[in-house]
């Protein structure tokens, strides 16, 4: 193994790092909110910009989750293919938490502006089984009226959907952290939290005093709160990435294996390849935040299978928390802490959507719950 460093800190200008500051003893908010992922921070952001005075923490800093970490894929839709969402989730919610997606990323591209690139997305099957299955998704799709279409290309047989787009993991963090500083958030890392209770987050750096948390981290959410310890689980989740391959040319995001596998290539030709969880899946629950031999070979025959010769520059592995029917976590769990994650390896639209649906419940007092993130 060659290198442990995430490769979109490097591959293109991230942008400039905002300004976080140690948290220096005990302080006072209206709104705490833990996390500075890309949940936390746009949950910060609205409710700096709603005039509150907020405090955002974190143990590491700005993007040192899943946030600034992950494939950069931006695809619409929940974590489970949509019949799939219909006949667990029922149909309202699956539809409503479809076009919630729809919203946000379309509110994600606006925001962003050249971070994120509308590109559209692959479904590939690896499988005749997994053709059946696609061809399922995309009947229920058709009948809701959202947008898929059938693929026949050279990346294999699936389903485009023409609207999905990939962005800039850590510079999108970034910027909401710079927005966020702009709507007069104070930011601070690191520090730690260790405690939650009614109106008082105590961190190793100090204590904030708030009338109300955000508590916004996806990886790890079941040990900072362990009352969801039945219901969320963390698995590690494994990338790779390549320099520039000039033999290949994947014109937008590809996933296979029934989502296991994904890959995208940047226009200046770096792939990144993330997958395989599945091939040691029992190794990777509670696994640290470190590559594993096993996955990352896996990785490297599925640089092998795409016809890539590029080297492998960059290794690394981050947390994603997980829940049997694949919903978010998005309620108050204690009173005053409001509570979103685990969005089962599918969090970049998600992610966002609830974080503000949390900023708005934490300053109305309204109830925090899945129904406000579709509204
Ligand atoms: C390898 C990988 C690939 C993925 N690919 C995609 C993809 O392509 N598309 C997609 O939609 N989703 C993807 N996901 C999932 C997605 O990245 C996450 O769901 C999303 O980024 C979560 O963002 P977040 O801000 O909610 O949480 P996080 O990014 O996990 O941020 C939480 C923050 O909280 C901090 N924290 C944790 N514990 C504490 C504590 N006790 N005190 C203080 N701070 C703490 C952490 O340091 C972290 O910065 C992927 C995930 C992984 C790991």
């Amino acid at each position: 193994m060659n290198a442990t460093e995430v490769a979109w800190d490097e591959l293109s200008v991230p942008g400039p790092a905002p300004a976080v500051t140690e948290l220096a003893g005990d302080t006072t908010a209206d709104v705490c909110v833990v996390g500075m992922g890309a949940s936390g921070l746009a949950a910060a952001r609205r409710l700096g910009e709603r005039g509150a005075d907020v405090v955002a923490l974190d143990a590491v800093g700005v993007a040192a989750g899943a946030a600034g970490r992950n494939g950069g894929f931006l695809l619409v839709g929940g974590a489970r293919f949509h019949h799939e969402a219909v006949a667990t989730w029922g149909h309202e919610l699956a539809v409503g938490l479809y076009r919630a997606t729809i919203d946000e990323l379309e509110r994600t591209l606006s925001d962003l502006g050249p971070l994120a690139r509308r590109t559209g997305s692959l479904r590939i099957a690896a499988s005749p089984d997994e053709e059946r299955d696609i061809a399922r998704q995309l009947r229920a799709l058709a009948s809701d009226g959202l947008v898929g279409e059938a693929y026949d290309g050279p990346e294999g047989r699936g389903l485009l959907v023409p609207d999905d787009a990939v962005l800039q993991p850590v510079a999108r963090c970034r910027h909401l952290a710079q927005l966020a500083a702009d709507a007069g958030v104070r930011l601070h890392a690191p520090a730690r939290v260790t405690g939650l209770g009614e109106g008082a987050v105590t961190t190793t750096a100090g204590v904030v005093r708030a009338g109300r948390t955000v508590v916004a981290v996806d990886g790890g959410l079941e040990r900072l709160l362990p009352e969801l310890a039945a219901e969320v689980g963390t698995a590690r989740l494994q990338m790779l990435a390549t320099s520039p391959d000039p033999g290949l040319h994947l014109p937008r995001p590809v996933y296979r294996r029934w989502g296991y596998d994904y890959v995208q290539q940047l226009p200046t030709g770096e792939l990144l390849l993330g997958g395989c969880r599945d091939r040691s899946a029992a190794a990777e629950w509670d696994a640290p935040a470190v590559p594993s031999d096993e996955v990352q070979a896996c990785l490297d025959a599925e640089l092998v299978r795409l016809g890539a010769t590029a080297p492998v520059t960059h290794r690394w592995a981050a947390h994603a928390a997980f829940t049997g029917d694949a919903l978010p976590v998005c309620r108050e769990v204690r009173p005053g802490v409001l509570v979103v994650g685990a969005y089962s390896g599918h969090g970049n639209l998600l992610g966002t959507r609830c974080g503000r649906a949390a900023a708005d419940a934490a300053l109305d007092g309204t109830r925090l719950g899945l129904e406000g993130v579709v509204a």
